[in-house]
């Protein structure tokens, strides 16, 4: 027979697995509305839960990037269809394999989209990490797979742009990609940038600190003085916004490798706040900074 102490640890525990659910999954969608932002002439952003869309319209079709949640796909179709007056989406890029950039793909496989993304980012879908508690994760179903992948430069050429998918080998996972919008003059760039927190290198989905700096120096390359930067999480930026997120990230990349030369734990670099000169300096930080430190030193630490 249990003791009252045991059942009061076990109603903990199921208490705090609960809540984490709700953390993971506890946002009300039927609350979240799809708000649009004109970009330009034929191009629009739609924020609501998750990852931010970017929305390409014109006689050619709709090409969108990223799907946010799928309970919010009929929404982000119905917005889509108010901004293209009448317009189907045909394509969806996804630009990692994140669920909330990835988690409409089944929807919209249904309603007809063909859906591009890199190979890395198809088989992460097909079979992916296990969950946090180590059961093994549940295959996507066909439907949200990508029908059309691609490990180079693939380019679509409709709706009088000349759109690029550029893989980006391992920064934010080992499946991200830069959608550049060369005639509007906007990038796209997934969560390999962001604008609001820390970067989230997410390693078990194979991200690396040097790809993310790569990635980002790609982009920047490709910056002219009006470039609309559209990051996946965050406010729309231009070249400069990329420029001092990258400088950021080799500041703090400096630091933090002093201290794992220094022989540190990971608790002591925390706790010396490598972070501290740009906490002011960036919005919607949160817990990312924390668990920024936590991927150099993770990733540093094995480079030594
Ligand atoms: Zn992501």
């Amino acid at each position: 027979m249990k003791t009252i102490a045991t059942r009061f640890v076990l109603l903990t525990t199921a208490l705090l697995l609960l809540t984490s659910a709700a953390g993971a999954q506890g946002t009300d969608f039927s609350k979240i509305e799809i708000k649009p932002t004109r970009i330009t002439n034929n191009f629009y952003t739609l924020e609501g839960s998750g990852g931010m869309i970017g929305v390409l319209t014109g006689p050619d079709g709709v090409l969108m990037v990223d799907a946010q949640f799928a309970q919010l796909s009929d929404k982000i179709a119905a917005a889509v269809k108010t901004l293209s007056n009448g317009g189907q989406i045909k394509y969806l890029v996804n630009t990692h394999v994140h669920g909330d950039h990835t988690g409409g793909n089944e929807n919209f496989g249904k309603m007809g989209v063909t859906i591009f993304a890199r190979d890395e980012l198809r088989n992460r879908l097909i079979k992916p990490n296990p969950n946090a508690n180590g059961t093994p994760a549940s295959s996507a179903p066909a439907a949200a797979l990508p029908v059309v992948t691609y490990s180079g430069k693939l380019v679509f050429h409709l709706n009088g742009d000349d759109v690029e998918l550029i893989p980006i080998a391992v920064a934010h996972t080992d499946g991200d990609t830069l959608v550049r919008f060369p005639r509007n003059d906007i990038l796209m760039t997934g969560d390999y940038f962001r604008s609001a927190g820390y970067p989230n290198i997410d390693r078990a989905n194979g991200g690396s600190l040097k790809g993310m700096i790569e990635g980002l120096n790609v982009a920047i390359n490709l910056c002219g003085p009006n470039t609309k930067v559209i990051p996946g999480h965050g406010a729309t930026v231009d070249k400069s916004g990329l420029v001092a997120h990258r400088d950021m990230i080799m500041a703090v990349r400096d630091k933090v490798a002093q201290l794992v030369r220094q022989g540190k734990t990971l608790e002591e670099v925390v706790a010396a706040k490598p972070t501290s000169d740009f906490d002011s300096k960036i919005p919607g930080i949160g817990t990312t900074g924390d668990r920024f430190i936590g991927q150099l030193y993770a990733e540093l630490k094995t480079s030594n």
